[in-house]
């Protein structure tokens, strides 16, 4: 018997903007580590710039912290030599504030916990979905297409988003589940997966080269936080999708 088909979708920058949510937990948690430091309420601009870059939920965290670091490398180099070698930047961050990922992580999720035990409505209220992604998603149903959210957040905070917003995936993953390429190779033992939207380019050329993997339909979503070069070069097997294309029926896409 064929199994039933299952589009798989990414959920920070591609059905939810956070930006507010990610600077306003990112913040407290950081406070909590480092009760001394000094950092705005309001969004940086830093850290929206350098959004795109971030991966996993405690890199928020770290990027707070080095915000709030004068005569840091995020002041001194600024944001367009800093992502020149992110990854190092983050690595020396680490241990010069002697942190680990985990530990941030759980900070993070602590803020977010408790955000959700104390005032639910307003922690809620900090995320927007992106305009008609939810009734998109909804009218997979008339396309007997199954969808499914698969993100780096913790399951939990992405289930409450996604019920405040009417939505009912058939699979929800968090990053406890493992990486996106593990999952999605897990996924497709029980379903024909009809493709991967994300907002990160790295993670669709990670799951493009993972041996089972190769010919997973890969779409990369315009309106979500992309580098400036992330829309350039896309190879064949990567395809740019613009708002009004998601609009249109699955079999119409790029
Ligand atoms: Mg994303």
């Amino acid at each position: 018997m064929l199994s039933p088909s299952l589009l798989v979708f990414d959920f920070d920058g591609v059905i939810v903007d956070g930006m507010n949510e990610y600077w306003w937990s990112a913040r407290r948690a950081c406070l909590r580590l480092h009760p001394a430091i000094d950092l705005p309420e309001s969004t940086p601009p830093q850290f929206r710039q350098l959004r795109p870059w971030i991966h996993h939920g405690w890199e928020m965290v770290l990027i707070a912290a080095l915000i709030s670091e004068q005569c840091g490398p995020l002041e001194q180099l600024g944001v367009q030599e800093f992502v020149h070698d992110y990854a190092a930047y983050c690595t020396a961050a680490l241990k010069r504030f002697s942190w680990t990922p985990a530990l941030l992580q759980q900070a993070l999720e602590a803020v977010r916990a408790d955000a959700v035990r104390t005032d639910r409505d307003a922690w809620l209220a900090l995320h927007q979905p992106y305009p008609g992604v939810p009734e998109r998603l909804n009218a997979f149903s008339e396309e007997n297409m199954a969808w499914a959210v698969l993100t780096t957040k913790a399951r939990d905070f992405t289930a409450e988003l996604l019920a405040s917003m009417g939505l009912k995936p058939e699979r929800l993953d968090g990053h406890e589940s493992g990486s996106k390429p593990e999952v999605l190779r897990r996924l497709a033992c029980d379903w024909t997966l009809s493709g991967f939207v994300e907002d990160r380019r790295p993670t669709l050329e990670t799951v493009r080269a993972t041996p089972g993997l190769e010919s997973l339909p890969c779409w990369l979503v315009s309106w979500g936080y992309l580098r400036p070069a992330d829309f350039t070069d896309l190879s064949g097997a990567i395809r740019l999708l613009r708002p009004e294309q998601f609009a249109a029926p699955l079999a119409d896409w790029p």
